[in-house]
Protein backbone atom coordinates (compact mmCIF):
# COMPACT_ATOMS: atom_id res chain seq x y z
CA UNK A 1 0.00 0.00 0.00
CA UNK A 2 1.49 3.68 -1.18
CA UNK A 3 -0.59 5.67 0.61
CA UNK A 4 -1.73 5.94 4.45
CA UNK A 5 -4.96 6.91 3.29
CA UNK A 6 -5.96 4.48 1.43
CA UNK A 7 -4.50 1.99 4.54
CA UNK A 8 -7.35 3.74 6.21
CA UNK A 9 -9.64 2.93 4.24
CA UNK A 10 -8.89 -0.60 3.56
CA UNK A 11 -9.55 -0.96 7.34
CA UNK A 12 -12.69 0.27 7.41
CA UNK A 13 -13.78 -1.44 4.25
CA UNK A 14 -12.24 -5.06 4.54
CA UNK A 15 -14.58 -6.44 1.85
CA UNK A 16 -13.00 -3.87 -0.96
CA UNK A 17 -10.01 -4.59 -0.17
CA UNK A 18 -8.55 -6.14 -3.25
CA UNK A 19 -10.43 -2.81 -5.31
CA UNK A 20 -9.06 0.06 -2.75
CA UNK A 21 -5.58 -1.87 -3.45
CA UNK A 22 -6.24 -1.70 -7.37
CA UNK A 23 -7.44 1.76 -6.61
CA UNK A 24 -4.17 2.91 -4.73
CA UNK A 25 -1.92 1.57 -7.08
CA UNK A 26 -3.27 3.15 -9.98
CA UNK A 27 -3.92 6.58 -7.98
CA UNK A 28 0.21 6.44 -7.50
CA UNK A 29 0.67 5.96 -11.33
CA UNK A 30 -1.11 9.02 -12.06
CA UNK A 31 0.12 11.15 -9.68
CA UNK A 32 3.70 9.68 -10.92
CA UNK A 33 3.06 11.13 -13.93
CA UNK A 34 1.46 14.24 -13.38
CA UNK A 35 0.62 15.51 -9.76
CA UNK A 36 -2.25 17.48 -11.10
CA UNK A 37 -4.40 14.59 -12.94
CA UNK A 38 -7.89 15.34 -12.37
CA UNK A 39 -8.88 11.55 -11.66
CA UNK A 40 -10.69 9.86 -14.79
CA UNK A 41 -13.66 8.02 -13.00
CA UNK A 42 -14.48 6.31 -16.12
CA UNK A 43 -11.14 4.90 -16.80
CA UNK A 44 -11.09 4.00 -12.91
CA UNK A 45 -14.48 2.57 -12.66
CA UNK A 46 -12.80 0.05 -15.11
CA UNK A 47 -10.00 -0.70 -14.02
CA UNK A 48 -10.13 -1.48 -9.99
CA UNK A 49 -13.94 -3.31 -11.19
CA UNK A 50 -16.63 -0.94 -9.25
CA UNK A 51 -19.82 0.46 -10.45
CA UNK A 52 -19.70 4.93 -10.81
CA UNK A 53 -22.14 5.01 -7.61
CA UNK A 54 -19.66 2.51 -5.91
CA UNK A 55 -16.83 4.54 -6.74
CA UNK A 56 -17.65 7.61 -6.17
CA UNK A 57 -18.84 6.66 -2.74
CA UNK A 58 -15.18 5.92 -2.14
CA UNK A 59 -13.99 8.99 -3.65
CA UNK A 60 -16.37 10.97 -1.33
CA UNK A 61 -14.66 9.23 1.68
CA UNK A 62 -11.20 9.81 0.57
CA UNK A 63 -12.45 13.72 0.40
CA UNK A 64 -13.46 13.25 3.85
CA UNK A 65 -10.28 11.77 5.01
CA UNK A 66 -7.98 14.38 3.00
CA UNK A 67 -6.10 12.23 -0.05
CA UNK A 68 -8.85 13.85 -2.46
CA UNK A 69 -9.53 17.45 -3.19
CA UNK A 70 -12.90 17.80 -5.22
CA UNK A 71 -12.46 20.23 -8.26
CA UNK A 72 -16.20 21.42 -9.96
CA UNK A 73 -16.33 22.33 -13.25
CA UNK A 74 -18.93 24.57 -14.48
CA UNK A 75 -19.85 23.81 -18.27
CA UNK A 76 -20.88 26.54 -20.88
CA UNK A 77 -24.16 25.91 -22.05
CA UNK A 78 -23.68 26.45 -25.32
CA UNK A 79 -21.23 23.79 -25.31
CA UNK A 80 -18.22 25.41 -25.52
CA UNK A 81 -16.31 23.88 -23.16
CA UNK A 82 -15.36 24.69 -19.33
CA UNK A 83 -16.32 28.32 -18.74
CA UNK A 84 -14.83 28.25 -15.27
CA UNK A 85 -13.43 26.02 -12.24
CA UNK A 86 -13.15 26.17 -9.08
CA UNK A 87 -12.09 24.34 -5.34
CA UNK A 88 -15.68 24.63 -3.71
CA UNK A 89 -19.50 25.07 -5.44
CA UNK A 90 -19.55 28.13 -3.30
CA UNK A 91 -16.64 29.63 -5.26
CA UNK A 92 -19.17 30.44 -8.15
CA UNK A 93 -20.39 33.33 -8.68
CA UNK A 94 -24.09 33.98 -9.91
CA UNK A 95 -23.54 34.46 -13.19
CA UNK A 96 -20.35 35.07 -15.44
CA UNK A 97 -19.22 35.99 -18.69
CA UNK A 98 -17.94 33.28 -20.41
CA UNK A 99 -14.94 33.87 -22.23
CA UNK A 100 -15.73 30.46 -24.35
CA UNK A 101 -18.97 31.97 -25.99
CA UNK A 102 -19.27 35.22 -24.94
CA UNK A 103 -22.86 35.18 -23.80
CA UNK A 104 -23.61 35.59 -20.09
CA UNK A 105 -24.46 32.21 -17.96
CA UNK A 106 -26.78 32.42 -14.70
CA UNK A 107 -25.05 29.62 -12.20
CA UNK A 108 -27.30 25.81 -12.82
CA UNK A 109 -26.51 22.92 -11.08
CA UNK A 110 -26.98 20.49 -14.25
CA UNK A 111 -24.02 22.11 -16.07
CA UNK A 112 -21.38 21.85 -12.97
CA UNK A 113 -19.32 18.44 -12.62
CA UNK A 114 -17.47 17.79 -9.91
CA UNK A 115 -14.21 15.58 -10.44
CA UNK A 116 -11.15 15.06 -8.10
CA UNK A 117 -7.16 15.33 -7.95
CA UNK A 118 -4.79 13.87 -5.31
CA UNK A 119 -4.46 16.17 -2.48
CA UNK A 120 -1.35 17.76 -1.27
CA UNK A 121 -0.86 14.81 1.26
CA UNK A 122 -0.61 12.51 -1.41
CA UNK A 123 1.61 14.63 -3.60
CA UNK A 124 3.93 14.72 -0.69
CA UNK A 125 4.06 10.57 0.14
CA UNK A 126 4.10 9.93 -3.40
CA UNK A 127 7.26 12.07 -3.67
CA UNK A 128 8.86 10.41 -0.60
CA UNK A 129 7.96 6.90 -1.98
CA UNK A 130 9.96 7.76 -5.65
CA UNK A 131 12.98 8.99 -3.64
CA UNK A 132 13.43 5.65 -1.84
CA UNK A 133 13.61 3.92 -4.78
ZN1 LIG B 1 -20.68 30.00 -22.71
Amino acid sequence: MLFREFERLQHQHPLLRAEVDRLDGWVGEVIRQDAHAVIDEQALSDLVDLRRPALRALLVELVNIGAFDTVFFWHCPNGAGVCKEAKRLSDFPDRLECDRCGQEHWFNDAEIEVSFVASDSLRVQAREESGRR
